[in-house]
């Protein structure tokens, strides 16, 4: 598919925005819909919306084949050895959570060290600062280089034989980084960590393989890879899940309950309280489908060199600073600031030459620190964004320092 073909999928994109041409750049926090996405989502509620697992009539049938059919196209997906490890959630923020408060309480005491980096989304910031408060644990940060990268020899020594849990993020939301998850994790099984990854912004640009990997944990939403909201997947070991208590009861996820006592069904679904998020895992089906269509290393190639174009164009524009490493190194983001102009004001500006872009501190306020920024504006890319996008992105900004001066 070509990228014209690839914008016919995306109804939203062929539209104005401030009687401009729609150009939206802001596909890190959430991604458009292609439309056999919207359709499966529309399909399964127009003919056969059912709940899962219990009815044995037709609709329920259907419903339950959609719901664990797209289970087997995740593990496909990141290379899961068995449908057993895939958990869906409300999201990676969930899925942390569920890793944070079912393995991270039980496996972690006072004394201890949980290791994260300065780049962390909240997701993987917070749900560890509660470990750590509750257990007496300690929350260790790996430093950053300069340019924003993770260099082998502070992960080495940040990581000690009293560390239970290294988290990191496979590739930033805000730098654009992609940090070398194999190698940390070689590092956090050598001292008998288990390592937790926050795969939010690397499973929608690359082929994730977990086997590869060796991750203990990976943990990403839906919405940010052509699948709808409010779902999300949360990936175990299943020695390490077996062994992990559920954080959430009720209807679903049992085997047997007493009056004092219950039993918990098998993987995955001991995990799955309540009636699950049956349209999301059907619409997230469709999206692997399309992604797959569409071809992982194409979109990885496409979005890389999107990114490089979009480095390269900036990097030419007077009184701008670009955060995070050079174009090699990331993929998927350029955040960046107007010297004197605050990035809401950015982001406004942009809008009204219909350009969507993000300004704020993108749910990383440590990284944020870490830069000496309040906020960034941050333009992210996917497969439809073109290279005539990123060229007005470029002149909106221009236009935007234009602006700025005379005020
Ligand atoms: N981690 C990263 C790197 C993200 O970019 C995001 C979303 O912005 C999240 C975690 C949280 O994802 P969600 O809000 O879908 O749970």
């Amino acid at each position: 598919m070509n990228i014209s073909d690839i914008r016919q999928h995306f109804p939203i994109l062929d539209q104005q925005v401030n009687g401009k041409d729609l150009v939206y750049l802001d596909s890190g926090a959430t991604s458009q819909k292609p439309l056999a996405v919207i359709d499966a989502l529309s399909t399964y509620y127009k003919e056969y919306n059912s709940n899962v697992h219990r009815g044995v009539h037709t609709l329920g049938t259907r419903a339950t084949d959609g719901y664990e059919g797209a289970r087997e196209k995740v593990r496909r997906f990141i290379g899961a050895k068995s449908i057993q490890e895939i958990i869906f959630t409300r999201g990676a923020t969930t899925a942390l959570n569920i890793v944070a408060q079912s393995y991270g309480l039980t496996n972690v005491k006072e004394g201890d060290e949980i290791v994260i980096t300065y780049m962390e989304h909240h997701a993987n910031v917070i749900p560890w600062q509660q470990v750590a408060k509750i257990t007496g644990a300690t929350l260790k940060y790996i430093p950053l280089q300069e340019d924003g990268t993770i260099d082998l020899k502070d992960v080495e020594e940040t990581i000690t034989p009293n560390t239970k849990i290294v988290s990191v993020m496979h590739v930033s939301n805000v730098l654009g980084t992609i940090n070398p998850i194999k190698e940390i994790t070689e590092v956090a099984h050598k001292h008998g960590a288990v390592m937790v990854v926050d795969g939010c912004q690397s499973a929608p640009h690359m082929k994730v393989d977990v086997r590869d990997l060796d991750c203990d944990f990976f943990a990403f939403s839906a919405h940010k890879m052509c699948g709808p909201t409010g779902i999300g997947v949360l990936y175990g070991k299943k020695a390490l899940l077996e062994k992990m208590e559920p954080v959430e009861f009720g209807g679903e996820m049992i085997d047997f309950v007493g009056l004092h006592e219950s039993t918990w069904k098998e993987l995955p679904w001991k995990f799955e309280a309540g009636t699950p998020i049956i349209a999301g895992a059907i619409g997230l089906g469709e999206a692997i489908d399309f992604l797959e269509k569409v071809g992982l290393d194409n979109i990885e190639s496409h979005d890389r060199k999107l990114t490089k174009y979009a480095y390269e164009q900036l990097s030419q524009v007077d009184g701008l600073t670009i955060y995070g490493p050079s174009p090699e190194k990331r993929t998927g983001l350029v955040t960046f600031n107007i010297e004197d102009v605050h990035p809401h004001d950015v982001a406004t500006v942009l809008d009204a030459e219909g350009i969507a872009v993000r300004a704020g501190h993108h749910c990383a306020q440590p990284l944020m620190k870490w830069l000496k920024v309040s906020a960034t504006a941050r333009a992210s890319f996917y497969l439809y964004n073109t290279e005539q996008e990123v060229d007005k992105l470029v002149a909106g900004i221009k236009k935007t320092k234009e602006y700025f001066s005379n005020v």
